[in-house]
């Protein structure tokens, strides 16, 4: 019994070596746990053989070298556990430092605590012990230890509460558990002794548990360290996706957590199952196969699942296969997803073709109305109205004509989004197509007061192919934004050469302006449909947001792109780059210089030595077609009948016929047969061409014409850039001479002169005043004059008769409108007099109005019967002509005029109505057709449509 306990005790100084030695074999050393444990080792074998050497000692004085060493191996233990817990426990670094100072303070008591008389030895049943003398630095040593173990308590617990890592709580634990032993022990074997109790050793087998206990706990933190060897490991183990490791042989070796509850397969089954049992495959899909790698799409058994399979090949450094890795992918979602989109596409795009559909209905209905609007404002602007009214019916016609151009805008976007668009491509003439396009957007320019300037490239080919149309539609659409979005400065269009070869040409179109520009933040949503963009600055600008986005959508059709830069206030360029076929490489400004001096110019020409012959039964149209051709300096003879023009032929070789398609005689066919025999220079081929006109320009007419024998046709009434094409196609190129001028000069000398001839006609009137009246258009204001006097006779015998039957308040009412009308037109001097006649009615002095009622009348008729003079010079209104020298209207003709009516009324097309029923008056009416006829005339001015329908009920046969 007398050394059990020294042996229990050297034994625990044997083991706790062997701890020391194992970490430090096995475990690495670079973790400061792992020193301060082997520290702690240490200090356990010096503690444990300290005890052990004293235990079995007789004599005292070698006793206490021993004892000696054993208190050397508490202080270490103590300085090496407490920097051991401080390791893993997160207090701050201030009371961190305050407890291991404190436990090195043992080193200066230690000194203190081993001499000789500090102790007294005693033997004992179980060998050498001692107990303390009274000292103060016995004393000193016991506050030291209770600091200390007080500091590892509060350092253990804090670890327990404030764990840093989870895994930290349980090691904290089991440190409380070895100083609970450890202090357990010291009651024994230190602070006995201190009150006298001779010493039991039961500490040093105390602290050897608590080292152990220790060597438990960080052999754990070793293991839960993630180190690259355990790693992949942990990524395995901590993967959400199921992955399954196979042997080479296939047998399932591996199934993670997530593999295991994806598949529903408890841990024990794993060596049982094969792939075929989890999926619906077969083991040759997953594992037979070319490569490293495979992706097999299969079905999870156990859920049904839509999965995909990726296989990878684990191979050995002689790459042999050792094994597979399956990584499970659960598909069911994406492919809901894939669904769930793909139903959202579907559904999206049916209802956009819903929309298109519904979109081209809707604009093709609210067309017919918008007609009638457009109708009805075209008839109260012809009526006698107040000048307020017609201002208003002026706006509601041109607010007619906007909507009408935005529907038919949407017309054209959705009949791109539903695919119906299709492109037209034909030849065309590079000069013409750009052509068409400066005039419009030049005088849109001049009338906004701003500069427009075009450079064209002269080495563009002459003639190409592609939709002329379309690429007109895209460049008039920018243009027309240049012009809208500048208040001041210039628009310019510059058309230059990107790319070419034989066959092909890219072009680049730049618009330029120096106009508002755009917002960067706005560049995005710019060519969105129904998207308009700086609202608030381009308020009082009419738009829809359509045009850039039917652009974009030609260009994407044609292959083109646009592009856009802009500067906000400064002004926005947009860049068309576009690719068209060569057909005629020439450069356009050569060799056709009609088609081809730069836009901006106006392409004159003169004819030399070319007689024509102008054939027609209607008089004025005689006189207007010589009027026009004469301008080109064209011979021209006419003939007023197929007859006549047969009989001229004979006496002279003309180079071109211009043969009416209708007249009473011998109609222009029968005509142009008769002359096609006459001899060689008319035949068939022949040099002399036979043109017919017509005024029945529907589709497939030109061919029916080209088959009866004439050459070509030319529309009636006479289109003017049609005439000059027929004239450069027919008439050989000497006898052409070019000149160009330009377009604005040229047309504001014409427009002064045109200006000048009117205000010699018209001295009555202020012209310019009533130019101005009309928006600055002449071509307007000669409508106004046209109308002005078809109704000014009319309105004169209201106001005589009115004054006659002495009803004064319609006379005012007469009078006040006869003020406005006149001043209308700039015919002051009436106006005035009108408004003193007015003034006068509403004063009751009617005897001024009696003075000078007849001057007022006969001023007014001066005026009109110059203003007739105006309009048939201009050829406006018809010569009128002996009842008897009129053609008849045979009946066949008259019901298809009121079938032609009836149209028109159903179409609310009432301004062609008024031109059935003037043109009626060139014929002799057949008596039965005369009285309906005037009944129409009459009903057109309150356009009473339903009596009219009437009307024309009882006068067309029913088919
Ligand atoms: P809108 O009918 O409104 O003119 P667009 O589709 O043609 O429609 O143009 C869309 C918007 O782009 C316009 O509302 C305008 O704000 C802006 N925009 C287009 N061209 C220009 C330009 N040259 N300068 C400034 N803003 C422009």
């Amino acid at each position: 019994m007398k050394h059990v306990v020294a042996q229990v005790i050297f034994m625990g100084a044997v083991l706790a070596f062997y701890f020391a030695i194992d970490m430090m074999r096995k475990k690495d050393m670079k973790h400061k746990e792992n020193i301060w444990f082997v520290n702690v080792c240490f200090s356990s074998v010096m503690w444990s053989m300290g005890f052990f050497g004293m235990l079995i000692q007789t004599d005292p004085a070698v006793a206490l070298y021993w004892r000696a060493l054993g208190f050397a191996g508490i202080i270490s233990w103590l300085i090496s556990t407490q920097y051991l817990v401080c390791h893993f426990d997160n207090t701050p670094k201030p009371y961190r430092w305050i407890a291991e100072g404190v436990a090195l303070l043992g080193v200066g008591i230690f000194f203190f605590i081993i001499q000789e008389e500090r102790f007294t030895f005693k033997l004992t049943e179980v060998g050498m012990t001692y107990s303390f003398e009274k000292s103060i630095w016995n004393d000193l040593y016991l506050v030291y230890l209770f600091v200390v173990a007080g500091n590892l308590l509060i350092s253990v617990v804090n670890m327990i509460k404030n764990p840093k890592v989870n895994r930290m709580r349980n090691l904290g634990k089991r440190l409380l558990l070895a100083e609970v032993i450890i202090v357990a022990g010291m009651v024994f074997a230190t602070i006995l002794p201190l009150f006298g109790y001779p010493a039991l050793p039961v500490n040093a087998i105390a602290q050897f548990l608590g080292v152990a206990v220790l060597y438990t706990a960080v052999l754990q933190t070793n293991r839960s360290r993630i180190t690259l060897d355990n790693m992949s490991e942990y990524i395995y183990y901590s993967l959400n996706i199921p992955v399954m490791v196979f042997d080479a042989k296939e047998k399932l070796k591996i199934l993670n957590g997530a593999g295991s509850s994806f598949l529903g397969i408890k841990e024990e089954n794993i060596p049982q199952v094969t792939i075929e049992d989890m999926f619906k495959v077969t083991r040759e899909q997953v594992f037979e196969f070319e490569g490293t790698s495979q992706n097999v799409d299969a079905t999870c058994i156990c859920n049904d699942k839509s999965c995909g399979l990726t296989v990878d090949k684990i191979c050995d450094s002689y790459n042999d296969t050792i094994g597979y890795i399956v990584v499970v992918t659960d598909f069911t979602e994406r492919i809901k997803y894939v669904e769930l989109l793909e139903q959202a596409r579907k559904s999206a795009e049916e209802a956009n073709e819903a929309k298109s559909i519904f979109l081209a209905k809707m604009s093709h209905e609210i067309r017919t109305p918008m007609n009638a609007i457009v109708g009805f404002s075209e008839l109260l602007l012809k009526m006698d109205v107040e000048d307020e009214i017609r201002s208003h019916v002026q706006d509601i016609k041109s607010s007619a004509h906007n909507l009408l151009a935005i529907i038919n805008d949407i017309l054209d976007i959705s009949k791109i989004e539903s695919g119906k668009t299709e492109l037209v491509q034909e030849k065309y003439y590079t000069a013409r197509l750009l052509e068409d396009v400066t005039v419009i957007i030049a005088s849109q320019a001049q009338k906004k007061g701003l500069d427009f300037e075009s450079k064209v490239d002269e080495n563009i080919p002459k003639q190409m192919y592609g939709d002329k149309s379309r690429i007109r539609g895209v460049l008039i659409n920018i243009l027309n934004n240049a012009v809208k979005y500048t208040d001041a400065g210039k628009v310019s269009l510059e058309i230059s050469i990107l790319e070419r070869n034989k066959k092909k040409i890219k072009l680049a179109f730049r618009v330029a302006d120096t106009g508002r520009g755009i917002k960067p933040e706005s560049m995005a949503t710019l060519f969105d449909s129904f998207e308009r963009v700086d609202e608030k600055a381009n308020y009082s600008i009419e738009g829809s947001g359509l045009g850039l986005s039917i652009v974009k959508s030609y260009l994407s059709l044609m292959g083109g792109e646009v592009k856009v830069s802009s500067e906000y206030g400064k002004g926005s360029v947009f860049t068309v780059e576009l690719e068209q076929e060569i057909v005629d490489d020439t450069p356009m400004n050569k060799e056709e210089p009609r088609n081809g001096e730069p836009a901006g110019k106006k392409f004159g020409f003169k004819i030399q030595n070319i007689r024509v012959l102008v054939v027609d039964d209607n008089p004025v149209n005689l006189k207007v077609a010589r009027g026009i051709m004469s301008a080109y300096g064209l011979n021209v003879d006419t003939a007023s009948g197929g007859q006549e023009s047969i009989e001229m032929c004979k006496n002279c070789n003309y180079n071109i016929v211009f043969m009416d398609q209708m007249m009473p005689d011998i109609d222009g066919m029968q005509a142009m047969q008769q002359i096609r025999q006459l001899n060689e220079h008319y035949a068939l081929q022949g040099e002399g061409k036979i043109i017919v006109l017509t005024a029945n320009t529907i589709k497939g007419m030109r061919d029916a014409l080209m088959k009866q024998g004439f050459d070509e046709y030319l529309g009636k009434p006479l289109n003017i850039d049609r005439l000059e094409s027929l004239l450069c196609q027919f008439i050989p190129k000497e006898n052409i001479i070019f000149e160009t001028q330009d377009v604005v000069e040229d047309e504001a000398s014409q427009e002064s002169e045109e200006i000048t001839y009117l205000k010699e006609s018209l001295p009555e009137i202020d012209v310019e005043m009533g130019i101005s009246h009309c928006g600055g258009e002449l071509d307007d204001y000669l409508k106004v004059l046209e109308i002005t006097y078809k109704y000014g006779e009319k309105q004169l015998n209201e106001l005589k008769q009115l004054w006659e039957a002495k009803d004064y308040s319609d006379y005012n009412i007469k009078v006040h409108s006869l003020k406005s009308t006149s001043l209308n037109i700039g015919a002051k001097d009436v106006s005035a007099e009108a408004k003193r006649q007015e003034e006068a009615g509403m004063n009751g002095e009617y005897s001024y109005i009696e003075d000078n009622i007849d001057q007022l009348i006969a001023d007014y008729k001066d005026v009109l019967k110059k203003i007739k003079e105006v309009l048939l010079h201009y050829g406006l209104l018809a010569e009128e002509m002996d009842e008897e020298e009129k053609p008849r209207l045979d009946e066949r003709m008259a019901i298809h005029m009121f079938r032609n009516i009836g149209k028109c009324i159903d179409d609310f097309d009432f301004g062609k109505v008024f031109s059935i029923l003037e043109e009626s008056k060139k014929f002799r009416i057949p008596a039965q057709y005369a009285e309906p006829l005037l009944k129409i005339e009459e009903l057109m001015d309150s356009l009473s449509v339903d009596e009219i329908r009437e009307v024309l009920k009882e006068v067309i046969p029913k088919s």
